[in-house]
């Protein structure tokens, strides 16, 4: 996982590729489709959008999710205001 700021993935299995780096588009997406007060919104259409394309189980599960391991859901709330702040949301 990340840790910020900026520093090197320390890779919570080998070859995990970095949720963050690699769905940029799908997560600006996802927050823009968004226009809440509360997280869960966001965090469902996450989960919709780019769990559903990456490691996520069908039963909703994700080991590194659970095991705090994933960098983008671990910092979804902050990476929300970012992309809020810097690319224009509703929120
Ligand atoms: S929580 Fe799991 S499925 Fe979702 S982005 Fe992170 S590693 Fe991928």
């Amino acid at each position: 996982m990340h840790r910020l700021p900026g520093d090197k993935c320390q890779e919570p299995i080998p070859g995990f590729v970095c949720p963050i780096s690699s769905n940029v588009d799908l997560i600006i997406e996802a927050v823009n489709s968004v226009s809440s007060d509360l997280m869960e919104p966001y965090v469902e259409k996450l989960r919709l959008k780019v769990c559903g394309e990456c490691r996520m189980e069908t039963d909703g599960h994700c080991r590194l999710r659970d095991e705090a391991n994933c960098c983008l859901y671990s910092f979804f709330p902050l990476i929300v205001d970012i992309v809020e702040q810097e690319i224009g949301g509703s929120r």
